[in-house]
């Protein structure tokens, strides 16, 4: 399949990608969090396409677009909570489950009788959903398993010749993908993002957090998306856990290896193939830069092995930590114990 790359984004091609959409294409755009793989999410087909274009298990659900909160109104049974945490965090990055009508089809929901919602603020994103006037689903735009899409090239590299078309637009804002709470039965946490758990209290003080957030779950999770092998990198991640000088030591004898570090680690920065994600003190830097670092080591051949430093899990820290863990498939170093 030819892929279309739209370089020049103004009225003219955003229609025609609305045009590809509605006709059952598919197209990646961007988002404020990362960028997305697009298909009319009423249209059970172009769903299935998704699936196979990414490679992703049928069984881990999709994310539906909206322009507006109230347009949810059509695809799901909403409440006065999500009309609270939409008057707050709406359009942005927050997702949030409800249970589905039955226009959604189960090829989107991944047979689940709940559906995703999500507004997003990007103005790339808003436009083509109002142009396509249709709910667009729409997961990350990456191969299932690699790390999320945060720039344009890294859509280019893993979907050019498996979708319709590709906008290339500007890099991502916030790099994680969105803060998911479900409502069905009641709030609970299921993915951290850039929308921090002290945020959500404010609106819903008795909101839950899942287990699975940081650990790792057997058997059928509530956020089936989390217990499959995810944003990995070519190499092997290995999260260190310790304090900096434990670090600084550890990795005395590992020159050859991957180092994902903070700006600060001048220690670990002459290494060969030492890669900072952002400082110690801003988790938000190291959200937008951790997709894009995890994808530059796939470009050096010697890496093997990444090393990580088990980052903090405060406020935004969360999501980071959460995306960290997973890329490293759950393999945690102690140091203290080594
Ligand atoms: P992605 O679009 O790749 O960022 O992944 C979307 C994730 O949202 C899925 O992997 C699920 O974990 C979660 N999700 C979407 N819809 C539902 C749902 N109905 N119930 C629970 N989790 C959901
Ligand atoms: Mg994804």
């Amino acid at each position: 399949m030819d892929t279309k790359i739209i370089n020049d984004i103004n009225d003219t091609t955003l229609i025609e990608a609305a045009e590809r959409i509605k006709n059952g294409g598919l197209v990646a755009f961007p988002t404020e969090t990362v960028y997305g793989l697009g298909a009319n999410a009423l249209d059970p087909t172009a769903a299935k396409k998704i699936y196979e274009a990414k490679g992703r298990p049928s069984n881990n659900p999709l994310i539906i677009h909206l322009a507006k909160p109230e347009d949810a109104e059509q695809y799901a049974y909403t409440n006065e909570t999500y009309y609270r945490l939409a008057e707050r965090f709406m359009p942005g990055p927050l997702t949030v489950i409800l249970p589905k009508k039955d226009i959604i089809p189960y090829e989107v929901t991944g047979g689940l009788d709940t559906v995703a919602i999500r507004v997003p603020a990007d103005r790339v994103a808003h436009t083509l959903i109002e142009l396509a006037g249709v709910p667009i689903a729409a997961p990350s735009a990456n191969l299932s398993t690699k790390p999320s899409p945060t720039m344009a090239g890294h859509v280019i590299r893993d979907l050019s010749g498996r979708i319709d078309m590709i906008i290339a637009g500007d890099d991502c804002d916030i790099g994680v993908e969105s803060t998911i709470i479900t409502l069905s039965p009641k709030a609970k946490l299921l993915r951290p993002g850039l929308i921090t758990v002290d945020e959500l209290r404010e609106v819903c003080p008795d909101i839950e957090i899942s287990d699975a957030v940081l650990n790792q779950h057997e058997g059928r999770p509530e956020s089936p998306g989390m217990m499959y092998k995810h944003y990995s990198p070519r190499a092997n991640v290995v999260l260190l856990k310790g304090s900096d000088q434990m670090r600084y030591e550890f990795l005395q004898d590992k020159k050859d290896c991957g180092i994902l570090c903070y700006n600060e680690d001048t220690e670990l920065l002459k290494y060969k193939f030492a890669m900072p994600v952002g400082s110690k003190a801003s988790p938000k830097e190291q959200a937008k830069n951790l997709f894009a670092k995890l994808r530059e080591f796939d470009d050096i051949e010697e890496v093997k092995t990444i090393y990580a430093p088990m980052t903090a899990s405060e406020g935004i820290g969360l999501a980071v930590l959460n995306r960290l863990i997973r890329a490293a498939g759950f393999e945690i170093l102690d140091l203290k114990k080594e």
